[in-house]
């Protein structure tokens, strides 16, 4: 008797020509982020994926939580593949079953039966009421309901017999890397990891881009962003960090540019940055965690000024989201507890008292003109620190 682990994916938006390169990306991914667990053996057969450890000692459980967090997956279920003979699936539904009362408190409960294999002697209502019999039989304490049970004992007859009570579900989306790749600037708040996250769940690849002014920022800061991208990685299987300098490009707009202009000129050099390493690395676009009116640089005019800065476009997913929208994200993708240690963001290191709320184009570009924006630029990049995060 043997688990496996059984891979339900959704494919409405993907019927036609893209249905097999999707599937093919999704089984590549799953044994990527399964890799170091131990041998397996994956495969698809009927718009399914099947996980089959080749021993016995496989370590399921965690094998479950890392296919919780592949965009693709609708959800999973540990499942017992056995042959197929009445006996024996009686023998191990009863064991499911109390197994699985070990860790619910569940009353009631059916059986579904789906019988494709039609050389089995009973059919499939015929089993599940004879099963529901023998369930009860065997713990009492437990009722049928065929409305709305806390649990559903499930056996398939296929080439295999397999029996399952649970159903996990996972982050659906798209398989990471079905959808090209783009460069998210990530800082150590709790907005850009929750944009970033939005888009990967597309399928979208990322590559991450961080600016740090130190001294100004601490160490400590870094390694939150470190960590930020950590928790990304998961989900994106492995991911570029690129950790920019940026004190010198603040030091100069602090310096020569209107204190008031100073936030909203040093997010042009962030974009331009960014958008510089993403045609390096083939994105398609840029990714950031801005919502309108969040803060001052976050207004439409301010995002007019911005998006003026680059040509590429600049997706961002939480445009619309009130703050305990994205806090909801954020926690569900385990990035909160991270983004809120109270470590300084080059932003906050310089700022005006009174930013403009509606900059002006035209005297945006005016005013960050008379600073050596090229020289500024590829210094900064020149001096880029790139790690794999996986
Ligand atoms: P966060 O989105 O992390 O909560 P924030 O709310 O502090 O950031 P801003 O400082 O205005 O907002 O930043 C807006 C967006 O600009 C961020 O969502 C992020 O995409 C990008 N950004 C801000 N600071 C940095 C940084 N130090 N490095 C990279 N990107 C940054
Ligand atoms: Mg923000």
């Amino acid at each position: 008797m043997k688990t496996i682990i059984l891979v339900r994916y959704e494919e409405i938006f993907l019927k036609g020509l893209n249905k097999p390169m999707f599937e093919s990306r999704l089984m590549k991914n799953i044994r990527k982020v399964l890799y170091g667990l131990g041998a397996v053996t994956v495969s698809r057969s009927q718009s399914r994926i099947y996980v089959e450890p080749n021993d016995d000692n496989y370590p399921i459980d965690e094998a479950i939580t890392r296919l919780t967090k592949v965009f693709g997956i609708a959800s999973v279920s540990p499942v017992k593949k056995l042959e197929t003979h009445k006996d024996t699936i009686y023998e191990e539904a009863i064991k499911m079953t109390k197994e699985i009362l070990t860790r619910h408190r569940y009353e009631t409960f059916k059986v579904e039966t789906k019988r494709a294999d039609k050389t089995f002697p009973l059919k499939s209502m015929e089993l599940s009421s004879q099963l529901g019999a023998v369930l009860l039989k065997a713990i009492p304490q437990l009722k049928v309901d065929v409305h709305e049970p806390d649990f559903i004992v499930r056996v398939e007859i296929r080439e295999n017999t397999y029996i399952y009570t649970e159903k996990i579900p996972s982050v659906r989306g798209l398989p990471v890397g079905s959808n090209g790749k783009a460069t998210l600037l990530i800082s150590g708040g709790i907005d850009s990891p929750v944009a970033g996250w939005m888009v990967a769940k597309r399928g979208v690849k990322l590559e991450g881009v961080h600016f740090y002014s130190y001294p100004y920022t601490s160490e400590k800061a870094k390694e939150k962003v470190i960590r930020l991208t950590k928790i990304l990685s998961q989900y994106n299987l492995g991911m570029k960090l690129h950790i920019i300098p940026f004190t010198e490009i603040q030091l100069a707009i602090n310096q020569y540019c209107p204190q008031e202009y100073l936030t909203i000129i040093m997010r042009r050099f962030m974009m331009k940055i960014a958008e510089r390493i993403a045609l390096e690395n083939g994105s398609l676009g840029l990714i950031t965690g801005e919502a309108i009116g969040q803060v001052a640089s976050q207004t439409l005019e301010s995002l007019l000024v911005t998006d003026n800065a680059v040509t590429l476009p600049v997706y961002r997913p939480c445009i619309g989201m009130d703050k305990s929208e994205v806090v909801e994200i954020s926690r569900k993708i385990e990035a909160y507890e991270t983004s809120i240690l109270p470590y300084e963001d080059c932003c906050t290191v310089f700022v005006a008292k009174h930013p403009v709320t509606k900059p002006d184009l035209q005297k945006t570009i005016d005013y960050e003109s008379v600073l050596n924006i090229e020289e500024l630029i590829q210094n900064a990049i020149d001096n880029d620190e790139v790690m794999l995060i996986e």
